[in-house]
C-alpha cells in the first residue's frame, strides 16, 4: 500500500453533540514528545491532571484522573467497579445515554430497575423514589446531567437526596455537561461522575474524566467478587494514578497533554465565564431557531444551553440539509438517534464550538438551506433574534 493517500480531512466548524471544536493551543500539546508512561515528567503531568479535574468537577475527592477510552470507557468502569452480582441497581431512563447505562449495567450482573419518562421530558424525583421503595438494598442510582439525545438538563440534588436516604450511591454521567454547566460533585454528593474530553472541554476523543467518592471507594475496597472488568478495575489503576505509579496498562500519554491544555483552558478562562458563555451563545442560538419555527423538544425549563435538540420542519429531507451544512459550509450538526431518527437536529454549542461567530454561521447557513428548499421563513428572522440575545 505505498500509495494509500495522504491524509486529508475537511477543517469543520463542529456544531454536533460532539467531538467539539478544537483550540489550537491543545493541538500543538499532542507533538509534545512522548515520553515512557513512567516518566518523572509525565508522572507531573499526571498530578496536575488530577488537581485540574479536581477543580472542574468541583470536588476534592482524592480518586479523580482520566480513564483510558472515551466517556462510554467512564460509564463502564463507574458500573464495573460499584456493581456485584446480584445488586440493584436503579438507573434513570428518558433517552439514549440510560438506556446504555441500564444494559451496561444488567451486563455487569445488577438487578435493574428502570425509571423512565418519555424522551424530551426530565426523570422525576417521585419516580425515583418509587422505584427505590422497591428495592431491598439499592446499591447505586444512575441519572444522566445531560441527555444528548433530547437536550434536557436533569436536575440531581432531589435524586441525590433519596439516592442516599436509601443507602445508595448516586452515579452521574456528566458526558455533555462537565466544561458547559455546573457540575458540583461534592455539594451534590455524587458517588462517581464520569465524563469525556470531546466535548466540553473540546480535546480530541480518547479518555475519560472520572471521580470516585469515600463512600464509593469503600464500596470497592469492601467487594467480595473482583471487579468484572480487568482493564477498568479501579482497584489495580488506583495504583498507578496514585503515589505507587504501578504500572497496568500504558496511559495514553499523547491523549492525556492534549486533556491537560484543555483543561488548562477551560480554568483560565474561569468556571462562571465559561458557564456563562455557553448560556449566552446556547439563549442566541436556540432565539434564532425559534425565529427559523423550529421547536425545542426537552420540556421548558429544562433545556441544556449547550445542546438545543429541535424538531425538524415537516416535507424536508432533514439529511440532505446536515450534508448541505457539511459540505457547502463546513458546518457539522447532528440527527436524531433511535425513536428521534430523521426527526431531529441536535446543534452544540460546547466548549470551543461554543462562539458567536459559529452561532451566527450557523443560523445563516440553516436559513439558506431551507429556505431553498422551499421551508416558509423571514429572511435574516434568526440572525436578528440571536442579535436581540447579544444585545
Ligand atoms: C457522548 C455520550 C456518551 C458516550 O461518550 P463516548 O465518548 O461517545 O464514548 C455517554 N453519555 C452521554 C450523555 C453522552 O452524550
Amino acid at each position: 500500500m505505498a500509495n494509500a493517500p495522504e491524509l486529508n480531512p475537511a477543517q469543520r466548524t463542529l456544531l454536533g453533540p460532539g467531538p467539539s471544536n478544537i483550540h489550537p493551543r491543545v493541538m500543538r500539546a499532542m507533538i509534545a514528545p512522548v515520553v515512557g508512561h513512567l516518566d518523572p515528567d509525565f508522572a507531573a503531568v499526571m498530578e496536575e491532571v488530577k488537581q485540574l479535574l479536581r477543580a472542574l468537577f468541583q470536588t476534592a475527592n482524592d480518586l479523580t484522573f482520566p480513564v483510558s477510552g472515551t466517556g462510554s470507557a467512564g460509564m463502564e468502569a463507574a458500573i464495573a467497579n460499584l456493581i456485584e452480582e446480584g445488586d440493584e441497581a436503579v438507573i434513570g431512563v428518558n433517552g439514549v445515554f440510560g438506556g446504555r447505562a441500564a444494559d451496561c449495567a444488567e451486563r455487569m450482573g445488577a438487578r435493574v430497575h428502570r425509571v423512565e419518562s418519555p424522551w424530551g421530558r426530565i426523570i422525576e424525583p417521585a419516580d425515583i423514589a418509587t422505584a427505590l421503595k422497591k428495592t431491598k438494598r439499592p446499591k447505586m442510582v444512575l441519572i444522566v446531567h445531560a441527555e444528548t439525545s433530547t437536550g434536557i438538563w436533569q436536575p440531581v440534588e432531589e435524586i441525590s437526596r433519596l439516592a442516599h436516604e436509601h443507602g445508595a450511591m448516586l452515579v452521574l454521567d456528566t458526558v455533555t455537561s462537565l466544561g458547559c454547566i455546573p457540575v458540583e460533585i461534592d455539594k451534590w454528593r455524587v458517588d462517581v461522575a464520569y465524563s469525556c474530553t470531546q466535548k466540553g472541554i473540546s480535546a480530541p476523543p480518547g479518555l475519560a474524566p472520572i471521580t470516585f467518592s469515600q463512600a464509593a471507594r469503600d464500596a470497592i475496597r469492601a467487594r467480595k467478587q473482583k471487579c468484572h472488568s480487568w482493564y477498568f478495575d479501579i482497584s489495580m489503576i488506583e495504583q498507578y494514578w496514585g503515589r505507587e505509579r504501578v504500572y497496568h496498562h500504558t496511559a495514553p500519554i499523547t491523549m492525556t497533554y492534549a486533556l491537560y491544555e484543555g483543561l488548562r483552558l477551560v480554568l483560565e478562562e474561569g468556571l462562571p465565564a465559561r458557564f456563562e458563555r455557553h448560556r449566552l451563545n446556547g439563549a442566541a442560538i436556540s432565539a434564532g431557531l425559534a425565529a427559523l419555527g423550529l421547536e425545542p423538544v426537552a420540556q421548558e425549563g429544562h433545556r441544556l444551553p449547550q445542546l438545543a435538540v429541535v424538531k425538524t420542519p415537516a416535507g424536508i429531507d432533514e439529511a440532505a440539509v446536515r450534508r448541505e451544512l457539511l459540505l457547502k459550509y463546513n458546518l457539522e450538526i447532528a440527527g436524531g438517534l433511535g425513536p428521534f431518527r430523521g426527526q431531529v437536529w441536535r446543534i452544540g454549542t460546547l466548549g470551543e464550538s461554543s462562539r458567536r461567530q459559529h452561532v451566527a454561521a450557523l443560523l445563516g447557513a440553516l436559513e439558506s438551506i431551507i429556505a431553498s428548499m422551499g421551508v416558509e421563513v423571514r429572511r435574516g428572522a434568526a440572525l436578528a433574534a440571536a442579535d436581540k440575545v447579544y444585545a
